[in-house]
Formats: structure tokens, sequence, C-alpha cells
């Protein structure tokens, strides 16, 4: 350069132009700095300087010391991976080689250990750039760990929220069925129609978990299975009552750990999981026995609802098992001769018409027999009335024992019964009921160690398919032919045919 001395004005005034320049570019460097080292200083996030060659620390923020607890001396001049803020040395020194190589790495969710111990979530940023031909990482680092905490929560409050939304869809189905089981129940003519109902509904409702009800004998001393539901069907078809710790106790038994329970006796082997068994009790009669499987894996609450729901199902049952024992009982009352346990006027006025009908289209013979014991009256008066009854009931057992369970045999008052044969012709009903009367001539039976005596029954018949009698006429034809028979000596059959030709 020329000697100041020796330059032109001209010269003199464009080198303090270009000093000015030069100031002037060195002042606006200067602030720059200042302004980055504010926001270095002041960001609120941390801020990580690395060597991109050598990976070691050559800068941190107020920031992020105190994010991870390690003092500025403590990571200056450090590789990334030595401080163990990172958890994973290995991983710490792959991911390094990767910032290195690509200009731009971003994690949105980065686990970081502070010197301390404590966990730490992160969002990381990293850029890479030259300073005085340097090569330079610049890390951004976030700390998440209260967003992160808030959005777990989130996540948590949101299944909770869909498990209860599906509980509640669940349980709203199995309303429905039970309600479906209970009007089908209601809808059921037979128990046997309703341990049907039962069997089925119970296989939808309990997600085919093994289960099923007992019903206790008329005798009082042991159950009968009726119903069955599940894979595996353990229940015993039939058992003791003592073989159930529940019909025991006469409470509701639950085992919760069958190795640590009393396990009951009815089963075919023995159960690999939790039960429990309700006896149904109603009014004071027990009805029988509902018996249900815990699945396992189910938490507290869901096996308080498990629980709960074979209850409630096992309630339903109860009720609707005895709504239809009664409605069968009166049923019975209602066309049954409680004496001779025969059938009554009643069901004969109700179903003699409908029979006759309905052979007559199908042009199937049928006959109506009227019988009456002889002279009972005398049986009465030297015996007691007890021994009456004894006679009555006997009689009775013949026409159980000797007619088809198709016929219908009926007390039709006092000492006289009316009993309609079905697919039987005149001829052949006087075949079967010579056999009855012969049956019933030589019955022996004993009232009070004593001998009755030979008792002997009259009896009128009649046949009704090609004639066009009501059912009402011909109960009294039979009753006609029936004294006849008395008039004939007793002890005798006489058919309404052969009187009419007597008639005419
Ligand atoms: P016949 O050979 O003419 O039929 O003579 P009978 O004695 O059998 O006939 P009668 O009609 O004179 O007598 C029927 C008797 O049956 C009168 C009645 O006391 C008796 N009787 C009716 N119902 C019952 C009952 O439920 N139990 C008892 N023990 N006797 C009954
Ligand atoms: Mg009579
Ligand atoms: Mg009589």
């Amino acid at each position: 350069m020329k000697d100041w001395s020796r330059m032109n004005s001209k010269e003199k005034l464009s080198i303090m132009e270009t000093n000015d320049e030069h100031a002037q570019v060195f002042d606006v460097l200067r602030d720059s700095e200042i302004r980055y080292r504010r926001l270095f200083e002041s960001a609120k996030d941390g801020i990580l300087l690395l060597d991109a060659i050598t990976g070691q620390i050559t800068d941190a923020n107020p920031f992020l010391i105190n994010l991870l607890g390690y003092s500025h001396i403590e990571m200056l001049g450090k590789k990334l991976w030595e401080i163990g803020m990172f958890k994973d040395s290995d991983v710490s020194q792959k991911a390094f080689q990767e910032l290195r190589e690509k200009k731009y790495i971003r994690y949105d969710e980065l686990p970081l250990q502070t010197k301390q111990g404590a966990n730490i979530e992160v969002e990381f940023v990293s850029n890479v750039y030259l300073v005085n031909g340097k090569k330079v990482i610049q890390c951004n680092i976030r700390d998440i760990s209260e967003r992160k905490i808030a959005s777990d929560h989130l996540q948590k409050v949101n299944k909770e929220l869909s498990d209860l939304v599906s509980e509640l869809q669940n349980r709203d189905r199995e309303m429905k069925l039970i309600n479906k089981m209970n009007d089908l129940l209601q809808s059921c003519k037979t128990l046997e129609e309703a341990y049907q109902v039962i069997g089925m509904s119970s296989t939808d409702l309990f997600n085919g978990q093994n289960g099923g009800l007992a019903i206790l004998h008329d005798s009082g001393q042991y159950l009968e299975t009726t119903s069955v539901w599940g894979n595996e069907k353990i229940l015993e078809s039939v058992f003791k009552l003592d073989d159930c710790w529940a019909m025991r106790r006469g409470g509701q038994h639950e085992v919760t750990d069958i190795h640590a329970n009393m396990i009951c006796q009815h089963f075919t082997h023995p159960p690999i999981i939790g039960y429990l068994c309700f006896p149904m009790v109603v009014q004071g009669e027990t009805l029988g026995l509902f018996y249900q499987e815990t699945p396992s894996g189910l938490t507290l609450d869901q096996t308080l609802n498990w629980k709960q729901k074979a209850l409630t199902v096992a309630e339903g049952i109860k009720i609707s098992l005895s709504n239809l024992r009664l409605r069968e009982l009166m049923h019975r009352q209602a066309n049954h001769d409680p004496l001779t346990g025969l059938f009554n006027r009643r069901y004969l006025d109700d179903t003699l018409p409908r029979e006759l009908n309905h052979a007559r289209r199908k042009n199937d013979p049928i006959s109506v027999a009227m019988l009456d014991i002889d002279h009972f009256k005398k049986f009465n008066d030297t015996f007691g009335h007890e021994a009456g009854d004894l006679i009555l009931r006997e009689i009775g057992h013949v026409f159980k024992e000797s007619l088809r369970k198709s016929d219908i045999a009926c007390r039709y008052g006092g000492e006289e019964f009316v009993i309609v044969l079905f697919d039987s012709t005149q001829k052949e009903s006087k075949k079967r009921f010579e056999k009855i009367r012969e049956q019933i001539s030589t019955l022996q039976i004993r009232y009070r160690e004593q001998l009755l005596g030979r008792m002997t029954v009259s009896i009128g018949i009649v046949e009704a398919t090609d004639n066009t009698l009501t059912a009402e006429e011909l109960v009294a034809a039979a009753d006609k032919a029936l004294y006849a028979a008395k008039r004939a000596g007793r002890d005798c059959i006489i058919a309404f045919s052969d009187l009419e030709s007597d008639l005419e």
C-alpha cells in the first residue's frame, strides 16, 4: 500500500471511507453476537453446541444446565455420550453419527436422564452449520415431560371412558338378553319348554362359560339337572342335596379359589375355576339350584358384575319356574280328581268334543265307556267311608295300569267312571273292558288287615265314529248302556248298539 503522505486527497478519502465501512460491519457483527448470546442465555429451551467432528460439547445454555443438573464445567469438553444424560452410550454414539451426517434431525419423544437420575422426555431438534469454517451441531432440547404426563393422562382417561362405554354397551346387551329370556319364559306352557329356553339363553348370556340348573325332585330327596350350558357340561345329572354346599347351608356358596374353598360334589370332574352355587327358594320352598362358573382373569369390578349378572338371571329363572309350577299345579288341580289322580268331569267336558271332532275328521274309531261300581254303598256301610275311598283309588290304579297313555280315564262322579278309548272299535273296546272287568273282580283289597271281599263293576259302551251324537249325547248313551248292564244283573258289559236294537 502507498505511504499516506504520498497519497492524493482522492486516494486518502477512499481509504477513510473503506475503514468506516469495516467499522460499521464490525459493529453489526458485534451487535448480532450480543443478540445471539442474549437469546442463548435467556432461551426457555435447552441449547447444546457440539463439535461436529469430535462430538465434544462446546457450549450449553443455562436452561439446559438447569434441566439436566450438570454444571457448565461438567459438560464442556465432554463428548455427548460421556456425561450420561443419554441413557445408553452406544445409542448416543450412533445418534451422534447421524447428527453429523444429516443436516436436520428431530425426535419427538426422546428419553433423557438428569444427573439426579430423573427420567425426562424431550423434543430434540438438531441443525448443522459452519462457524469460521468449523462444523457445529446445535441441538435444541425442549422439556415435554409435563406435556407427556398430560397427554398420557388424557390417553388414560380416554381409555377409561371407552372401556366404560363398552362395559355399558355390554351390560345393555346383557340386560336385553335377560329380558328376552324372561319374556320367553313367560310364554312357556310347560316346565320342559322353560328348561330349553334357560339352557339356550344362558349359553349366550354367560359366553359359553359352564353353568346349569338342577331341580329338586318331588320326593325332596335329590336334584335332577334340567338345563346345562357352556363348553363342558360338568354338572351331574342326578345328585343329593348334601352334595352341594349351597343347598346344605341354604345360602349361596361362592368358590373364588379352588384350592382354598370347599368344592361341591355335584360335578362329573372337579372344576378348574371358581364358581357360584345359588339355591333357588321361593316362599320357603326350595325349587332347585343354579350353578355358574366365574371366568378367570377378571378384574374385581368385572367379577362383581359377573356375579350380579348370575344372581339376576337366577332370580328371573326362579320366579318364572315358580309361576310355571304354580300354573301347572292349578291346571292339574282343575283337571284332576284328587282322590284317584284320574281326570275329572270338567276335563272330559272340555276335551271330549274336541277329540270327537278330530277322530271323526280322520275317520278313526273312538269308544266311550261308563263304569259304575256294583253295590258300592254296601262296602261303605260295612267297612266305612275310608275303605270305600281305598277301593276307588285301587280301581283308579287298575285303569292307569291297563289303559294306554293316550286314552282318557276320568272319575265322572261318586263311584262312576268314564273312559274314552282312541283308535278302538266297539269290538276291540269290549275286549279290553272285559279284561278290566275281570281284573277288578279279582282284586284283593286289604283295609286295616281286613280283606274287603269281591267287588265288581258294570259297564256300558258306545262307539262314536260313524254316528252324529254329540259328546254329551254319547256319555248319556254310555250311561243308558250301563243302566242296562245293571238291570242285566251287574258285573257285565252292554253296548249301546245292542240296546238300540232292543228299543226298536
Ligand atoms: P249300584 O250297584 O246300583 O250302583 O249300587 P250302589 O250302592 O253302588 O249305588 P248307589 O248310587 O246307591 O251308591 C253309591 C254310593 O257311593 C253312595 C255314596 O255314599 C258312595 N260314594 C260316592 N262318592 C264316594 C266317595 O268319594 N267315597 C266313598 N267312600 N263313597 C262314595
Ligand atoms: Mg252310581
Ligand atoms: Mg254303584
